[in-house]
């Protein structure tokens, strides 16, 4: 791995550290999984005598199917308030605090506040902090105020229909996140917004600095406006947010070995017990009948027959250790109309679903909302735009550089060079092309 890619990045860390491993092992790992397989030890790992125990639960959270796999001694686990289950409550409220539709949200109120200022909590403001940030770094591919447009298309109830080029133009004049105001623009967000944006516009002091704006926050000086038919949504990032919190809890409590599952995300704490790297395998973007074999498809509730999306196997697995691996893909949730497809994900640019070739995206970095964002992001920009945009990410002192694996229709499999030690293709695709990635000198 490159040496540029040490993160000293104030928000984002994310050191990727490349093994030379390049080996087959993979078939050690595919069993039980949905989207991915979390190939555990078979429950004893520990060469010293004291072998940590395997626990985990599974739960549905989110939209989608969850796990948390984590080892250590059953001290650990014991007692009234499991590390797991807590973690588990943990998800739950994010859910609930950070749901569109449930009236007692925070993102709830903060819509429907006809365009006045709503005052929120220090974590929703780190969280919407750091989304903005992101949907400024990538020049708007990432917009948490796409939802209208989401929900025209029918993506957020399954009634699908294809909106006409005059509704998507009247929905598009309120998508721009740079029309949000906050109170809580922090350093970190200013010195990332080195272009004049006036999306980041705040009403706060300029003289602020990040810890005494969240100090703020706990006197409930933290505040947001969001435009009368603006929409916030964080979908694309909450899973990645959900999972950072999860994994300070899990090491809080005392646990240093763990894989935490959200849908398509996931972070890892630590190596295996046995101090190995983890098996990540990473969905085939396979658009699967509706009789599809695999199980708890994160889409089994969706009442459209061509919505039936689960991926049929495996593209790869990936060896990793305390990062996280983040994928977007344009088989999750769909639907078709006149042999076309149509994904869950919207180029803000023009309101369409987007269609440029790219069938899933896999980012690699420590931080799981840097990856769920960058994940989104990379696949609305498309091949061209996201090399760039990963070539540029190093000297960004917030970003320090991440990796990603890209899958395109027409069969090339894309991956950066900070994995290509640790990613193994699967036979099933070995006719695809892989391009890897280099950094250039400078
Ligand atoms: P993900 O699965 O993390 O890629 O997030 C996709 C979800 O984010 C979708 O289901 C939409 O709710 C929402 N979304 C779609 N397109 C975008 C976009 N360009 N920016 C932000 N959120 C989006
Ligand atoms: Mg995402």
């Amino acid at each position: 791995m490159n040496d540029k890619n040490k993160n000293s990045g104030k928000i984002f860390r994310q050191p990727v550290t490349m093994r030379m491993i390049f080996c087959i092992a993979l078939f050690l790992c595919l069993t039980g999984c949905s989207k991915y397989s979390i190939p555990g030890s078979t429950g004893t790992g520990g060469s010293n005598g004291s072998a940590p125990q395997k626990h985990k639960i599974s739960f549905f959270a989110m939209d989608t199917a969850m796990s948390i796999t984590a080892y250590g001694e059953d001290s650990l686990f014991d007692g009234g308030n499991s590390p797991l289950d807590e973690a588990g409550e943990l998800i739950r409220s994010l859910e609930s605090g950070l749901s569109v539709t449930d009236e007692n949200s925070m993102i709830y109120r903060i819509n429907h506040a006809a365009g006045n200022e709503v005052p929120i909590d220090a974590e929703t403001a780190e969280l919407l902090e750091n989304a903005l940030i992101l949907c400024q770094k990538t020049d708007g591919a990432l917009d948490i105020t796409v939802y209208p447009v989401v929900r025209a298309w029918g993506f957020t109830t399954g009634v699908y229909r294809i909106p006409d080029n005059e509704e998507l133009n009247e929905l598009l004049k309120n998508v721009d996140y740079r029309k949000i105001r906050t109170s809580f623009i922090s350093d970190s967000l200013r010195s990332a917004n080195s272009v004049d944006d006036p999306a980041l516009e705040s009403s706060g002091s300029s003289a602020e600095t990040e810890s005494d704006s969240f100090s703020k926050a706990e006197s409930g000086l933290y505040s947001i406006r969001v435009e009368r038919n603006m929409m916030l949504d964080l979908g694309a990032v909450a899973k990645g947010y959900a999972a950072e919190k999860t994994a300070d809890l899990l090491k809080k409590r005392g646990i240093s070995s763990a894989v935490i599952s959200l849908g398509g995300n996931i972070k890892t704490i630590g190596t295996r017990p046995d101090g190995s790297d983890w098996n990540i395998a990473i969905a085939a973007p396979i658009i699967a009948n509706n009789d599809s074999s695999t199980d708890n498809s994160d889409e089994q509730g969706l009442s459209d027959a061509s919505a039936s999306s689960e991926p049929s196997g495996y593209a790869g697995i990936l060896k990793v250790s305390d990062m996280s691996v983040v994928t977007s893909g344009g088989y999750e949730r769909y639907f078709e109309e006149g042999g076309k497809h149509y994904c869950h994900i919207i180029d803000p640019a023009t309101g369409n679903p987007v269609d440029n070739g790219i069938l899933s995206v896999t980012v690699i970095a420590e931080d799981s909302l840097l990856c769920d964002a960058l994940s989104t992001a990379l696949f609305v920009m498309g091949p061209e735009k996201a090399e760039e945009f990963w070539r540029s990410s190093l000297k960004d002192d917030q970003i320090n550089g991440f990796d990603y694996l890209m899958i395109t229709g027409d069969n090339r499999i894309i991956i950066t060079e900070g994995i290509t030690d640790t990613f193994t293709v699967d036979p099933t695709y070995s006719d695809h092309s892989i391009s890897i990635l280099y950094h250039l000198e400078e």
